[in-house]
């Protein structure tokens, strides 16, 4: 097994739950969790390349995936668009939406990455873009499917409800790619941003997160069925994105301090993959002022400081 004493990291991992779980500070979304949340859950979730399960907390909850949803539409476009196409309407450095200071698309008038939104909108785009979104997001939920162990996964249609009821920034956003000539050609905003939505109202279980990671950490080779679900090319693409531009506006500090290819999303989860070796997951909705989940940055702050996960610690 990749973790001999699996024992023994258990016990280490549930310590590091101890420490974080007081850490009930931060504010959930208010379109997802309009009515508050009095205790917040706190779930983390651990499957290994070669299978080993540790399930730890609130871990039998639903919630959205939301904005996990972009690495995997940015690694399904690269598998059936390829790079040059995909990265000719999708830039690939680190950068903000941000509208104050109109500096929405990049120097080449392209989403910065595909890990914030205009960037989602656009690899939504390029997914099979004859389809009508019913059947695209079919597709892409296969997909998620297969990454999460062979699973059939439900839709969140309430919290799709909700999102689009705020989604004018979104549509903003689409609008000044539109005029800048991001778009392929013939592209339905209307379509583009609902698409966008109905990515993020996936609806997961920690456990497929973590699922999900761990066939990310195994290069795109599920470790419990066995299916190829992305190709080992397309999976270092993904995680390169994820560790330069994954966390929001903390993707630079987080990339310095944690160094795990990650990606958070506003309904309070967050994976994390830990290349040939396990796949993180964890849930708990109160987020900073980035839009990370609180506990789910300082459990992976915790993580580095226990275990040599960087990227950059020697193994
Ligand atoms: N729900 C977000 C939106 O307004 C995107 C998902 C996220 O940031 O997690 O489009």
């Amino acid at each position: 097994p990749v973790i001999p004493d699996f024992e023994n990291f258990k016990r280490d991992i549930e310590e590091i739950f101890e420490q974080v779980a007081p850490h009930t500070e931060g504010t959930p979304d208010e379109d997802l969790y309009p009515e508050g949340l009095e205790n917040p859950p706190f779930a983390v979730s651990i499957c290994t390349i070669d299978g080993q399960l540790l399930q730890l907390g609130d871990h039998h909850l639903s919630f959205s995936v939301q904005s996990i949803s972009k690495p995997i539409n940015y690694g399904i476009a690269l598998e059936e668009r390829g790079e040059e196409l995909v990265h000719r309407h999708i830039g690939r450095e680190p950068g903000a939406e941000n509208f104050e200071k109109g500096m929405v698309l990049n120097l080449d008038k392209l989403p910065h990455n595909p890990m914030i939104n205009s960037g989602s909108i656009m690899s939504g785009c390029l997914i099979r873009p004859d389809w009508d979104n019913e059947k695209k997001l079919e597709h892409v939920m296969e997909v998620w499917g297969k990454l999460c162990g062979g699973k059939t996964l439900l839709f969140d249609q309430k919290a799709f409800e909700r999102e689009m009821k705020a989604s004018h920034s979104n549509f903003a956003m689409a609008h000044i790619m539109m005029e800048n000539g991001a778009f392929p050609e013939n592209t339905d905003l209307q379509k583009a941003v609902e698409f966008h939505y109905l990515c993020c109202s996936i609806g997961v279980n920690i456990d497929d997160l973590a699922h999900a990671a761990a066939t990310l950490a195994n290069y795109g080779l599920s470790p419990t069925t066995g299916s190829q679900v992305f190709s080992h090319k397309t999976v270092r693409d993904m995680l390169s994105l994820m560790l330069s531009c994954g966390m929001y506006d903390h993707s630079g500090q987080y990339a310095f301090k944690v160094g795990i290819p990650s990606k958070s999303g506003v309904a309070g989860g967050l994976i994390a993959v830990i290349p040939e070796l396990m796949g993180i997951s964890i849930y708990s909705p109160p987020l900073d002022k980035h839009g990370n989940t609180v506990r789910g940055v300082k459990f992976c702050e915790k993580l580095v400081e226990k275990f040599n996960f960087h990227k950059h610690d020697a193994l």
